[in-house]
This record gives structure tokens, sequence and C-alpha cells, in this order.
């Protein structure tokens, strides 16, 4: 059985309507660990005064916090590395004197491979899992394959057509497909309304490079499986050379074992097919996914004059030690949060609400959790009218002549989505060009926000919250090169300033003008299709 996930639009829209059972937060908490025990049930930070904390942070300073996260090991939802995180954010919203600093949880799910490995016609393959693979309905679910792997005969079916599957025939073989890159930086071109590049290097062919979010990969997954796939073997054909690609979109919960191949090591695959006519592979896969683990968002307030509110945003999880994603956006808030909290609460007209969320990678559950108690709830204790979120302040990463990585000293091309007043929008171009945010460009959501959502982590807009939300899809963002020497740390106080200075405006617009003629929120969401 394939069980697919819903886009976040459509869940949300679902536990607004109450349509969803358990879409609330602070249910089902599992049994902790005496380990886990000590990271989540800290005693609270005290308040940092020193001169270092007040004001808006240095570049040091931000670049500490980013550092601090990537410690913690990988930050998967349900590893102790992303509660050491969540336990950090919420250790340092108290120490920056926010209030009603806690946590808000919901019931996700976790995945670890213990082992894995790859084989071709007898030879190894240096490969890695695909994650969320392999699982079955039984929670908690200890994964394996059989004694001595999964043997089955290897099919090409090239991009994973459902023509080439069908003409193939992948009934109980293992499949191998190319994974395919699909949205360079220049397809969301219709979408500009305003670009910075003084240097107009969107000229260089790096432009056209795909980011490695957008992919054919759901599409394939469902007809390999649906037709009887009993494996497969994924070429990150346009992927420098990697196999630790943790992509982010998947949701997709598969009963049969998936191994990532570099495009190097998938050139392997197919010589050795070439080579021995109807080659068989050898797949052992083994590990435990958790279908009642816990994520959690951590949440903290600046109260202003009035119940309106300002969201700011990020999540702190991450596939691996994650530099760029996202422990600079997690800083990021943390340098909003101590900017703000330096200035007196009667400068507020508004309320703001910082978060930062976990279960990125498993199917946003803290982000609707959070969503439907905060934002969609008549009863939420903040009236929520403008979005914030601040993702991805990294380096570009391009491909060298041999296909390593290779990273250029200017910040990736970034884009902010947003749905602001004509006012705001200004403010936002004024303030790019002050700051000089470089190879930035302001993206149109209106149409994007109430319909399929917009590719960031600003869960709101789909819910009708006006919306700035900063974002770049560097090519190493889901690998585990994502590490410190890709931060742009050059950038890191300019864009603090930037928001800084969007947030004041925002917080000076009556809160009926933030958007673009949109109610803020929308009390009546969509019907479900
Ligand atoms: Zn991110």
């Amino acid at each position: 059985m394939l069980n697919s996930r819903a886009p976040f639009a459509v869940l949300l829209v679902a536990c607004a309507a109450g349509l969803i059972a358990g879409c609330g937060g602070n249910s089902a908490l599992s049994n902790l660990s005496a380990e886990e025990a000590a990271i989540i049930d800290a005693p609270p930070c005290a308040r940092n005064t020193a001169a270092e904390s007040m004001g808006m942070p240095s570049e040091e300073r931000i670049f500490g916090w980013i550092r601090d996260l990537t410690l913690f090991g990988n930050r998967r939802t349900g590893s102790i590395g992303g509660m050491k995180a969540a336990a950090y954010m919420k250790c340092q919203f108290e120490s920056l004197g926010l209030v009603d600093v806690h946590y808000e949880t919901a019931q996700t799910m976790s995945w670890e491979a213990r082992k894995s490995s790859l084989s071709v016609a007898g030879e190894p393959i240096d490969s890695s899992p695909v994650p969320f693979t392999m699982i079955t309905s039984s929670k908690p679910n200890n994964f394996s394959t059989p004694p001595g792997g999964l043997n089955a005969e290897l099919v090409d079916i090239g991009l994973g057509t459902p023509a080439e599957v069908y003409a193939k025939g992948v009934k109980g073989k293992i499949a191998v497909f190319d994974l395919k890159f699909l949205v360079p930086t220049l397809a969301l071109a219709p979408l500009m309304e305003f670009f910075w590049d003084p240097g107009l290097t969107i000229a260089d062919p790096s432009s056209l490079n795909p980011n490695p979010f957008q992919t054919q990969y759901s599409y394939i997954i469902k007809t390999i499986v649906d037709a009887g796939a009993v494996g497969y073997i994924g070429v990150l054909a346009d992927y420098f050379d990697s196999n630790k690609y943790y992509n982010e979109s998947y949701h997709l919960q598969l009963p049969v074992p998936g191994m990532w191949v570099a495009p190097k090591d998938g050139q392997k695959v197919r010589a050795l097919m070439a080579a021995s006519g109807n080659a068989t592979a050898n797949i052992v896969m083994e590990g435990k996914s958790n279908g009642e683990a816990i994520g959690r968002a951590v949440m903290g307030v600046l109260p202003g004059k009035s119940k309106d509110t300002i969201l700011i945003t990020s999540h702190h999880d991450a596939a691996w030690n994650g530099a760029v994603e996202d422990a600079s956006g997690a800083a990021s808030v943390l340098a909003q949060a101590q900017y703000f909290a330096s200035q007196p609460a009667e400068s507020r007209e508004k309320t703001l609400l910082f978060a930062t969320m976990d279960s990125h990678w498993t199917g946003y559950e803290v982000h609707k959790a959070f969503g439907q108690k905060y934002i969609l709830d008549p009863n939420s204790p903040y009236k929520v009218v403008g979005d914030v979120s601040i993702e991805h302040i990294g380096k570009q990463g391009v491909k060298d002549a041999d296909n390593k990585l290779k990273i250029v000293d200017q910040p990736e091309y970034r884009g902010i989505f947003e749905n602001l007043s004509p006012a705001l929008k200004q403010t936002m171009i004024s303030g790019i060009i002050k700051h000089d945010l470089r190879r930035i460009a302001l993206l149109d959501a209106v149409a994007l926000c109430p319909t399929v959502g917009i590719p960031t982590d600003a869960f709101s807009c789909v819910a009708g919250v006006p919306t700035a939300s900063l974002i770049a899809g560097p090519n190493y963002l889901y690998d585990e090169a994502d590490t410190l020497d890709k931060i742009a740390r050059d950038q890191l106080v300019p864009v603090a300033r930037f928001f800084a200075e969007l947030v004041e405006a925002m917080d000076a617009t009556p809160s009926a003008l933030i958007g673009v003629g949109i109610a803020s929120p929308v009390v009546n969401p969509p019907s479900l299709p």
C-alpha cells in the first residue's frame, strides 16, 4: 500500500474544517527516556542582560547561534538532535526575554535506517537509503529486508514515465530511474515583481541550474509501487557527486526499499546491467520508524498594545547537521527576537509571536497543529495579521568540471514570496537596495497562497495571512554537505536589518492594510478539492 500524504494546504484547511481528528497540538505525548526528559524538561534559562544580547545582534552572534545548532548532530524529528535544537531555541527565547515561551507539540513520525547496502551483479555500489521507505502499518515499525537482503532483477525505466514503467514491466523487480531536478531559478521569472542584481549575475548560466526541491519523485514512486516494483534505485542524475540526498518533499511512506546513488554510480549500475544481460541487485536495509514520535515547535511572545499579531518564523529541524537548512533561518528568528526584545513594549502597536517549527520532513504535522491553534481557531489568543518567514542564508552551490560540489562566494539566488500591500512592497524594495541584498527577487504570491501555497515554511499564507517569506534553493540544501562554510556570513546582519524594518513597517500599518486586498486571516477556508 502506498500511503501518500495530502499537501499541507489541503490538510490545514481540513484541520480548520474539523475534518481530521488529531489536528490540535499537545496530544498524545509519548514517554520520554531519561536522556530525552533531561533535554525537554530542562528548567527555563535566565534572562541574559549582557551587552551582546541587546539591540541588533552582530554577525558573530548570529553565526554563533547557527554554529551551536549544527553541533547537535542531525536534527531529524524525534531524534536527540532534534530535541536539543528545540530546547536550545526555547532557552534562547527565554534568555532574550520573550514571554509565554513553550513547546507546541504534534504527533508525527520518525524514520532511521541502521544499516543499508546495495550491490549490482555482485559489485558493491556506493548508495544511501531513501528516507521513509520500508514503512509498514505496524507502529513502531522495525523494518528489515529478508536475511541476506532483497534480491531481484533490475529494470531500467529511464525517467520513470508511466509509458516506460508499463512498457518495461516492473512487477517483482527493482526499478532503476533518473531523478531530475525540474525548476531552475529563471523559471520563477513570471512571478518576479522586482529583482536586485546590480552585477547582472543572472546572465550567468548558473541561473539555469535547477534547485533540488522539485522533482518527479512522487509521481514515479506512485507509478512503480502501484505497478508492483519490489524496490528501486534512484540515480541522482542532476546532483553533484553525492548520494546523501534527503529531500523534504517526500511525505510519502513507501512499503518497498529505495536507494539513492550518485550520477557516476548510476553509470556504473547501468554498465553492470548492460554487461550481464539481466542483472540482479541486492538491497539490504534495516531500521525503525516510529509513528508516535513527537514534533515540537518552540514559541515565544513580545506583547504589544493589541492582540493583532505578526508571526516571525522558521524551522529548527534538519535532515543533517543543517547550517543553511535551517540553522540560518532559526538564528534569523533569534536575531529578530533579540532586536525587538530590546525595544520598549510601548513602541509596538502589535504583538510579535516568534516560532520555529519541526516536522519539515515528516509532513508538517507541527505546522498544522500550530496553525490550527494560533491562526485558524477563533479562540486563539493572537490574531495573526502578518507573517514573516526567514530561511536559507547560504552561498551559491554549483558543480565543477568533475561534478563535485563547488561553493561560489556570493549568495545563492533567493526570493521573497510575498502578498503584501503596495506600500509594504515599496518598503521591501527600499530595504533590499539599502541593505544591498543582492541576487534577490520579490515574487508575487497572491495567486499561490490561497491555492497551492508557496514552497517555503510560511505555513500561514495558505490560511490567508499576508506573508513575506525569504527562501533560496542551493543545490546542497538536502545534503550532509550543508555545513557552516556554506553560510553567507556577510548577509546575516543585512537580512536581519531588512526584516526588522519590514516588521516595524507592518507594525505601523493598520492590520487590514498589510495584505493585498485580503481579509486577514481568511475565516472561511476554500472547500476541499
Ligand atoms: Zn528551510
